[in-house]
């Protein structure tokens, strides 16, 4: 189906604004709607109803092995999707939502369609912090499956204009509650073991989880490309990401070491991803992700730059290497899938 894709402002009241009360009535009957939460823009539909869902991975063309999250704005809805609720997970709860966090719990399979879960006997849940989107949770009185509002393997979306690029004519509505805050997709916690297991980093990072629960096991699958052959935690890691059309690797190395290396990469459509320090000094063509203090201004900046980096015709794109720990974990995350895991080391 092809829609006139219409652009909805989210106003000041959130609760009484038309554009949200017109993308609930569509979410009601079972369309798609582009919505604003505080880390990336989801593609939102009814979790319950399997048709509604199964548009989602159809519009965005994901895989059927890769499950959804819920998103949920009360906690009396997390009861309904999910067998039992271990007590640190409503600890982490209580904590950390509405926020960046999502939490892997036993589901009750009889409530959440397969297709939401991916067929797994879990479901993964987030109340968001974002207004709009727990405006439009309430006002629409579902659960909503929300995953990031991109065509399946593009970068994730942090504004209602990288919704459009990627979705226009294909869904009815794009809510525009401007740009996201956070600007990288949840954090995802697996509370179904004995201990608690970190898939995906993200704002909630693995300090703030075990400064809560003081135990988290950090699965391989962050750092490193999965083995195809064995089973993964997250099935969603297994597929390419937030890739730009441009090959990116990342450089690991100091400054100094990072600009001759990049000096001898001159070429037509050669470009680099820098801290904006080094905008000035660097060889090639560049774009900054922010301060090299600030991981989280590289998180809300990272996802547009891969999209510019398209629009200004890189081909070869040479990353400087986020830190590893905090926010700078969840960036690090993203940007070595979206260089499909290359890495240089520049150190002399
Ligand atoms: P996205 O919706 O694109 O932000 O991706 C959701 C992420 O959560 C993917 O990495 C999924 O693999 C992961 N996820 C969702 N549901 C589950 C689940 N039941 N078990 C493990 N990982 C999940
Ligand atoms: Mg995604």
């Amino acid at each position: 189906m092809s829609y006139p894709t219409q652009v909805l402002k989210a106003g000041e009241n959130f609760a009484g604004c038309p554009g949200i009360r017109r993308a609930a009535e569509s979410l009601r009957a079972g369309e798609l709607v582009a919505i604003p939460t505080e880390t990336v823009y989801g593609l939102a539909a009814n979790a319950l109803d399997e048709q509604a869902v199964g548009r989602i991975f159809a519009v965005k063309g994901r895989p059927a092995d890769n499950p959804l999250i819920v998103h949920i704005s009360e906690m009396a809805e997390l009861e309904k999707l999910t067998m039992r609720v271990p007590e640190s997970a409503l600890r982490l709860a209580k904590r950390y939502w509405p926020g960046p966090l999502t939490m892997v719990l036993p589901s009750r399979e009889d409530v959440v369609p397969s297709l939401t879960r991916a067929g797994l006997s879990t479901v993964a849940v987030r109340m968001p912090a974002h207004p709009v989107a727990r405006a439009l949770i309430a006002a629409a009185g579902l659960p909503l499956a929300a995953p990031s509002a991109n065509l399946s393997g593009k970068p994730s979306p942090t504004t209602a204009a990288h919704c459009f690029a990627d979705l226009n004519g294909l869904i009815p509505f794009i809510l525009d509650g401007g740009p996201c805050g956070v600007g990288v997709e949840s954090t995802v916690v697996d509370m179904t073991g004995e201990t608690p297991r970190l898939l995906r980093p993200g704002a909630v990072t693995p300090e703030m989880i075990k400064d809560e629960l003081g135990e988290l096991i950090l699965d391989p699958a962050i750092y490193s490309e999965p083995d195809p052959q064995s089973p993964v935690a997250s099935p969603g890691m297994r597929h390419k990401h937030y890739a730009p059309k441009a090959k990116v690797a990342i450089l690991k190395g100091d400054w100094q070491s990072c600009k001759a290396f990049m000096a001898l990469k001159k070429t037509q459509g050669a470009m680099a991803l820098v801290f904006e320090e080094e905008l000035s000094g660097c060889p090639l063509p560049a774009l900054s992700l922010g301060p090299q203090a600030e991981p989280e201004t590289h998180a809300r900046a990272l996802f547009a730059c891969l999209r510019e980096l398209d629009e200004r015709g890189a081909e070869r794109v040479y990353a400087r290497c986020p830190q590893s720990d905090g926010m700078g974990l969840a960036v690090y995350n993203r940007l070595i899938r979206a260089a499909g895991f290359e890495e240089i080391t520049v150190d002399s």
